[in-house]
């Protein structure tokens, strides 16, 4: 026989085979429940000593939860059964048993931590609303490069291995690679500049490591960026593309991703645009009587912005060339062509205008302590007809947590790194 989704078995008439992890066992003596679960859905099974069999119906009581079993069985129409129809059991066949006690309560009957949950990933995988959150994030990556390529890019891999420092911070993750010395890669900026200078349109998913100490529900040492960059276009290009991927990301989540949405509690909807400076963010910030940082927003800012335009993108531009990187394009009174954007409350994507101009980029170096000795074949790519250029990256696991209105980004990341945590 050829096994059935439980999803399409709801469709279907007479006999099918499913196959699955069994979420419950009733047990009500002269009829037992099965509760059968699969990547499409659940289903009731039912149990009975004539129709099943004896050795059936005294077999189904041993089985512990969480095991993999194979069944065959009679669909039939049934009132109190969800979805309106059952499963009677005519074989039963138990695949893989689990080992009992199971060491996080999969069912959400009583709640396990997130750490607890984090250790034991595989069976918290089990849970559907594990599973709901996992099942989103591949639509949202799917979005991003069904809305990419429609907007003409190109999608590339990039070097995770780097020689030197690519923005000049010092939160890299030291590697030994060979007789050198090398890093893994925080970002894949300089990259995809090099790139869009002769492709025009690129972007990729690429992995970051950052060695930040700090332990926040917002950073992980390992997070996955959706990154992009165009040639001839300035910062507000590029923030019109970002808003218009996040709100086709978004659009298609609710679209596609209706049940997952319910099962998680989250009502969506397809994020505004706002658009302020930075000067007008700093006088709104004092209006509101709100901490702002001098040359960035402090957290309480990005948090009230997000209390004042929920469910919208806001972009603060012309931002203080002091608290951008060297590649970002200074544009005269101590601005330059950087942008954050905002989204309920947390900062998902910084971008830019990039520099393109070597003999700047030089300057920019010396300006910010760093040795353009160490940038050399980075300035030297926009020697040979680089034109101007501006991108952005935002980070995969904070945007899933600001669509989803969920705190912590272990949540949304399947098996996390963080300060204290390399495992599973
Ligand atoms: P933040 O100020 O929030 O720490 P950042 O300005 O250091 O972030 P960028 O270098 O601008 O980060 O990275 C682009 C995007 O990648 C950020 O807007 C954010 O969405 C995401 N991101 C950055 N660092 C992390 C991290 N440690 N963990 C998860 N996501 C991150
Ligand atoms: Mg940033």
């Amino acid at each position: 026989m050829i096994r059935t989704y439980i999803k399409d078995g709801f469709k279907k008439k007479g006999k099918v085979e499913l196959k699955g992890w069994v979420h419950d066992i009733r047990d009500l003596s002269k009829i037992k429940f099965l509760i059968l679960k699969d990547i499409s859905g659940r289903i009731q099974c039912i149990v009975l000593p004539k129709e099943s069999g004896e050795e059936i119906f005294k077999q189904v009581s041993k089985i512990n939860r969480e095991s993999v079993v194979r069944v065959v069985g009679e669909l039939q129409d049934s009132k109190q059964a969800i979805g309106g129809k059952e499963l009677l059991i005519k074989e039963l066949e138990v695949i893989s048993e689990a080992e009992q006690p199971l060491p996080i309560d999969v069912s959400d009957h009583s709640k396990t931590e997130l750490p607890k949950r984090l250790d034991y990933r595989f069976l918290d995988l089990h849970r559907p609303k594990s599973q709901a959150i996992f099942k989103i994030e591949s639509t949202m990556m799917q979005a991003y490069r069904e809305f990419m390529i429609k907007e003409g890019g190109i999608e590339a891999v990039f070097p995770s291995i780097i020689g030197s420092s690519s923005e000049g911070g010092t939160e890299l993750f030291p590697l030994k690679y060979f007789e050198k010395k090398a890093f893994l890669s925080q970002s894949c900026q300089l990259y995809k500049q090099m790139l869009a200078c002769s492709m025009e349109k690129v972007f990729t998913i690429f992995c970051v490591w950052r060695a930040e100490k700090h332990n926040t529900v917002r950073h992980l040492n390992e997070a996955r960026q959706l990154d992009y960059e165009e040639c001839f276009a300035d910062e507000f290009k590029v923030m019109d593309v970002l808003a218009r991927c996040v709100q086709y990301i978004v659009k298609k989540i609710m679209d596609e991703r209706g049940e997952e949405l319910e099962l998680l509690d989250v009502k969506l909807k397809v994020p505004d645009v706002k658009y302020m400076t930075f000067a007008d963010c700093t006088k709104l910030m004092k209006k509101e009587k709100v901490h702002m940082g001098k040359d960035d927003l402090s957290t309480e800012a990005e948090k009230r912005l997000g209390e004042l335009y929920p469910d919208t993108i806001v972009f603060v531009h012309d931002w203080p060339l002091a608290g951008k990187p060297f590649y970002i394009m200074p544009k005269g009174d101590g601005l330059s062509g950087g942008f954050d954007a905002i989204y309920n409350g947390v900062e998902i994507s910084s971008g830019g205008q990039r520099v393109h101009i070597p003999d700047l980029l030089i300057k920019r170096l010396k300006e910010k302590g760093l040795n353009p000795k160490d940038f050399k074949g980075y300035i030297d790519s926009f020697r040979y007809g680089a034109p101007e250029h501006a991108g952005w990256g935002v980070g995969l696991e904070r945007l899933m947590t600001q669509i989803l209105g969920i705190a912590n980004i272990r949540e949304v990341t399947l098996f996390p790194r963080d300060r204290d945590r390399l495992g599973p």
